[in-house]
Order: structure tokens, then C-alpha cells, then sequence
């Protein structure tokens, strides 16, 4: 089988490479790859983030996947045909208490691992398995769409988080403020326009897809943080700008909750005055929360959340695909890209 590599850290590493097929064991699903998605972490992982099996130099990159069962087991759930996703995160050994409650997204350890990304080969290759225990069954109708459950998870986690923290004050947050209109920031908004909230989203953007997608979504796009004439009971930070961060959290209403989902990289500086978000936080009961992977629970809303949501719509998300053969394209991102996949099969069917 045909799979995507990369020695983490070494960018020149990233290659199509040759790999003996896998055998489904102990269980396992075997699984014909469709399309993968690229994210910020899998250019991340070229720059030396993540981690490659233990005693390889190479990993199989990609952890948003999508593909189609070949072979299930009997009494595993699955059958040959279904559509399927393969959750990231696995527990990790001790386990801790969170990882035993299966809720890995919340290891305390730090020892837990990540397909296409920590110590575990990823679901960029023709053919991959999976633990049925890993694998979300998707509605067959979204088809390829099911390739952005991975990302829904990160934000259905992210908005659960948030009505973790708003539950405290007994109110049901009404206004949502969305920064980055990327794939995530556009999962986030479409999952508060569904939970019937007013949304806004951010970007700083003014061509392309990205505010369109945002009007039709029934949500306000906004440029400048100044015109945004609302104050936000929930935000979800979608950018990893610090910027954007901390000029956010100054917008939010009494009560607010903040989740940051976006990684900051890098060293970079910012001067802050400091007092005086310490005090709005403190006098407005506001909560400002970090919000990383997701539980099983996670995917299983994400996989309904994308079955109830416009086709149409979704496909807008998808601006560029690149086959197997061509994936180290997908590292270099161009200027309209929301989210760029790699489709599997050519690859297979080309031998
Ligand atoms: C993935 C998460 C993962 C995180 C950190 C993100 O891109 O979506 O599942 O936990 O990277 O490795």
C-alpha cells in the first residue's frame, strides 16, 4: 500500500512511501482509506511537532480521516461498506483516571498517543485498521463530507466545554463570537447557528469563500473587532493570534466564557495590560478555557451534527483536494484554502 510519511521535523523527509499492507488483528476494522484532511498540526509536524512510532524513523501522517470498512469482524458493529472515521487520540497506559473514564481529550499524564501525529501511524495510506472501538460510523449519505468529522469534533468538544462553564450562572448563552473563519472557526459557527444562537464570525478576510459561507449560515461577518456592536456570552477562539486572544476576551459580556481551540507557535510577544483583564475576569465571573481533541461522545455529535447540516454548505468547506501522489503540496497552504484534502485511491488504483 501507497501511505504519506514524514519524519517529523525534517520537511524534505515528506514523501509518498511503499508499506506492506496491513493485516486487521485482535478485532480490528480493515479499512480502504478515502480522503484525509490537512490541518495546522500536520504542518506542525514538519516543523518537529508530534512524534513517529516507537523505533521508526517515519510516521504515516494525517489524523482527519475518512475511509470505507473492507473487512469487520462479526459482533464488531461494522460491516463491509460502512462509512467511517477514525478517532485520534488513544488512552494512554496507566491509564489515568480521565483516560479510564474515556475521556483521553483530558489525559493527565501526557502519555496518551495520536494517529498521524504521536507515536501511532496515521490514516494517510490507501489502506488502514482500527480498533471498532475507534471508529465513528457516519451517516452514508454525507459521503465525502464525512471527512470533516474530525474537525466537528474539536469544536462540538470545544462548545460543550463552554456550556460547562455557562451552566454555572444559570443562563443559556445567546451570543456567540467566533474568531477565525477557517475550518474550524466555520465548524464552530455552524454549530451555534444550530444550536439557534446569534453568531459572529471574524476574519479578516473581505474575498473568497469565507464570507459567504458566513452570511449563509444565517451569522454577521465582521472584519474589525470594533464593529462588532454585541457583547459575546460565548467566544470560541479559532486563530491561535494572541492579538486576537486577548482583544476578544476585552468584548465579552458578564459571565462570558472564552475557549481557546488555536496553537500560538512560536515565541511571539505581545504587551498586555495585564490588571485589568485580571479584574474584568475576576469582577464578571468570566472564564477563559483551553480546549484540545475530543471524547468519543465529541465525534458521535460531530457525525450528527454534520448529518443535519446543508450539503451544499459543507461542500463549500472543501477547496482544494490533491491526490496521495501529490500530498506534500497540501503543506503550503494558498491564499482561498479552507480545507484542503488528499484523496487515497488514485494512489491505490495506480498501483
Ligand atoms: C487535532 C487533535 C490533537 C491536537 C494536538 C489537533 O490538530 O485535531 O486531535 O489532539 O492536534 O496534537
Amino acid at each position: 500500500m501507497k501511505a504519506a510519511t514524514i519524519t517529523p521535523g525534517d520537511p524534505d523527509s515528506a514523501r509518498v512511501a511503499e508499506r506492506a499492507a496491513p493485516v486487521a488483528g485482535n478485532g480490528e476494522l480493515l479499512v480502504d482509506g478515502l480522503l484525509c484532511g490537512v490541518c495546522g498540526t500536520d504542518v506542525e509536524i514538519t516543523r518537529g511537532y508530534g512524534r513517529a512510532p516507537q523505533g521508526a524513523d517515519e510516521l504515516v501522517l494525517f489524523h482527519e480521516s475518512l475511509g470505507r470498512v473492507r473487512e469487520a469482524p462479526e459482533g464488531s458493529g461494522f460491516t463491509a461498506g460502512d462509512l467511517v472515521a477514525g478517532v485520534v487520540r488513544r488512552p494512554d497506559p496507566v491509564p489515568c483516571p480521565a483516560c479510564a473514564h474515556g475521556q483521553w481529550d483530558f489525559c493527565h499524564n501526557g502519555r496518551y498517543a495520536e494517529r498521524g501525529i504521536k507515536d501511532l501511524d496515521g490514516y494517510g495510506s490507501t489502506t488502514w485498521t482500527i480498533e471498532p472501538g475507534f471508529a465513528i460510523k457516519l451517516d452514508p449519505e454525507l459521503g465525502e463530507l464525512g471527512v470533516l468529522t474530525e474537525p466537528t469534533s474539536v469544536v462540538a468538544k470545544a462548545w460543550e466545554q463552554a456550556d460547562v462553564v455557562a451552566g454555572r450562572a444559570y443562563t443559556r448563552p445567546h451570543t456567540a463570537l467566533i474568531t477565525g473563519a477557517g475550518p474550524i472557526g466555520l465548524l464552530a459557527a455552524l454549530l451555534g447557528r444550530q444550536r439557534g444562537m446569534d453568531v459572529h464570525v471574524l476574519d479578516k478576510v473581505t474575498t473568497g469563500r469565507k464570507p459567504e459561507l458566513v452570511r449563509s449560515l444565517g451569522a454577521t461577518y465582521h472584519t474589525e473587532l470594533d464593529q462588532l456592536g454585541v457583547a459575546p456570552d460565548v467566544v470560541i477562539e479559532c486563530t491561535g493570534v494572541a492579538e486576537v486572544v486577548f482583544d476578544a476576551l476585552r468584548r465579552t459580556g458578564r459571565n462570558a466564557v472564552t475557549v481557546l481551540t488555536g496553537i500560538s507557535g512560536g515565541k511571539h510577544t505581545l504587551q498586555l495590560p495585564a490588571g485589568a483583564i485580571n479584574d474584568e475576569l475576576v469582577l464578571e465571573n468570566e472564564a477563559l478555557v483551553g480546549s484540545v481533541n475530543a471524547a468519543l461522545h465529541n465525534y458521535r455529535q460531530a457525525g450528527q451534527a454534520l448529518a443535519r447540516a446543508d450539503r451544499e454548505w459543507l461542500r463549500g468547506l472543501i477547496t482544494r483536494r490533491e491526490p496521495l501522489s501529490n500530498w506534500t503540496a497540501t503543506l503550503q497552504q494558498e491564499s482561498d484554502d479552507i480545507k484542503v484534502v488528499v484523496e487515497l485511491q488514485d494512489a491505490a488504483n495506480d498501483g
